[in-house]
């Protein structure tokens, strides 16, 4: 028995600190099937009851071993309608891979890395999807992020007929517009899309819903039921002084520029600072993906801050030790007071940090950061990019009588999706605020299981 993974080949730090292209370069034939054999294709499946669509793992990675890569790929998408993407930004090591029998002595299975190339495996060589005998009826879908898009696919597949409306002029979600061409390339995901359509899904960009159509005028149109997959795309600020000048951004909006603005080609004409020395306060992967942008388009100098210390970072430990790799510092147990600008031109200049020190645990047991009196100290950087979490859009619960949202923004639903407004269904961040992309897929699934459930009965 090999105790460890198998380890994933990788682009060297210094070469993919200057490039966009993927980091991880997914596993050989050869190597998914020497990791395959590491599974005990255990009885009572922990790995399964670890991941929130219950993929039957140990299924798939018995065809790894028989080496029928299709018929893996058949059992990992009964469950799971966007395989390419979980295997490359699911966070195993605290779902499947954390609940794998074999990690109590040794390394777990490296599920993730198989799923992975399973899944690109398939997409090399597609079949054309079954389109199912339309059924007549309408169901609109707002956002084409992981929720949305899964609901979608999961509805064509009964032969409703669905209309997902984008506020974004690309489809995607988070999937495009924030998570960097570097972890998860866009012709990945616009190949899934693309399977969407041809199943039938009808895709309307640049549609704001609540803006451009409320959602009454949906049912007007002749849609039976809504899905609101909106996602979370609100940036929290800290509300200290200089967030207003020039060179602040929020980390949603330097990776939106950067992504699907592709201010990181040559020649792009969408404005960002480049080159410079740059901070960004937070510890979550959206930091570390601003943080590893800023450096592939030239940063001088990167910075995290974060408020308390390297154990309760929240980032995945793989990005961490990517982003570390690659040369961004991290300037822990500190906390932004001030930004500071030139006064002349606007633009920042610094940003004014106090040292922190970790004091009682809170209800959650997390240390909390108590800021050292008198420790202020300056960091020369000319942009700062927040990153210290988002919050769903108010827009669509404004424009939507009957439609209830809790203490923070989050769409009230009960076990089936359904919100407090007959025919409308809610999923993902938008119910949940910020979480995952596999926990968006799983309330997408639940949603066209609850609506085909609504309209097969009315
Ligand atoms: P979203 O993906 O946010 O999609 C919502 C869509 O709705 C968007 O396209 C938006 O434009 C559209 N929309 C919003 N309002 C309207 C409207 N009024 N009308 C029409 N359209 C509208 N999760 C992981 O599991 N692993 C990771 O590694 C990971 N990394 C991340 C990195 C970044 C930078 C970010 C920001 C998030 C990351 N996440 C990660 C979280 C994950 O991407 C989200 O939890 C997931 O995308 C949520 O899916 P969703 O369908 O609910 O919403
Ligand atoms: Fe294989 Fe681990 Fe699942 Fe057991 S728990 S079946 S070893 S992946």
């Amino acid at each position: 028995m090999e105790p460890k993974k198998h380890e994933m080949p990788v682009q060297a730090p210094a070469v993919r600190a200057k490039n966009f292209e993927e980091v991880a370069l997914g596993y050989s034939e050869e190597l998914a099937v020497a990791e395959a054999q590491r599974c005990l294709n255990c009885k009572n499946k922990p790995c399964v009851a670890g991941c929130p669509v219950n993929v039957n793992i140990p299924d798939f990675i018995s065809k790894i071993k028989e080496r029928d890569f299709e018929g893996a790929y058949g059992v990992i998408s009964a469950s799971s309608s966007l395989p390419a993407v979980c295997g490359r930004v699911c966070p195993q090591e605290t779902q499947c891979e954390q609940k794998c029998t074999l990690g109590i002595r040794f390394e777990p299975v490296a599920i993730g890395r198989l799923e992975r190339f399973v899944a690109d495996l398939h997409n090399q060589n597609p079949s054309a999807p079954v389109k199912a005998a339309p059924n007549g009826k309408k169901v609109a879908v707002v956002g084409s992020g992981p929720s949305g898009l899964t609901c979608s696919g999961d509805l064509a597949k009964k032969g409703y007929d669905v209309t997902v409306f984008e506020a974004l002029h690309t489809a995607g979600g988070v999937l495009v517009y924030g998570i960097p061409e570097f972890r998860l390339p866009k012709s990945i995901v616009k190949k899934e899309v693309e399977t969407l359509k041809a199943l039938g899904v009808k895709i309307e960009t640049n549609v704001v819903i609540g803006k451009t159509l409320t959602v009454d005028e949906l049912f007007d149109d002749g849609f039976s039921a809504v899905f609101i997959g909106s996602g979370a795309g609100l940036p929290n600020f800290m509300g200290i002084d200089g967030e207003a000048l020039k060179g602040v951004y929020s980390a949603n909006e330097f990776l939106t520029r950067a992504n699907l603005m592709k201010a990181y080609k040559e020649n792009s004409d969408t404005p960002i600072m480049k080159g410079c020395r740059f901070a960004v306060v937070g510890g979550g992967n959206v930091a570390m993906d601003a943080a590893r942008t800023a450096l592939r388009l030239g940063a001088e100098k990167v910075y995290i801050i974060y408020r308390r210390s390297m154990t309760e970072l929240p980032a995945r430990r793989e990005e961490v030790e990517h982003a570390e790799e690659e040369g961004v510092e991290f300037k822990l147990l500190c906390n932004p007071v001030e930004i500071l600008g030139d006064g002349e031109t606007g633009f920042v200049s610094g940003i004014k940090l106090i040292k922190m020190e970790l004091g009682e645990p809170d209800a959650r047991g997390r240390r909390s950061p108590v800021p050292v009196k008198g420790s202020e100290f300056v960091l020369d950087v000319e942009s700062v990019i927040i990153s210290i979490g988002t919050s769903p859009n108010p827009l669509i619960k404004d424009t939507t009588a009957g439609l209830s949202v809790n203490a923070r923004g989050g769409i009230i639903v009960d076990e089936n999706c359904l919100t407090t407004r007959a025919g409308v269904y809610a999923g993902g961040d938008a119910v949940t605020g910020a979480a995952t992309v596999i926990s968006a897929m799983g309330a997408g699934k639940a949603a066209a299981k609850a609506i085909d459930e609504y309209l097969s009965q009315k």
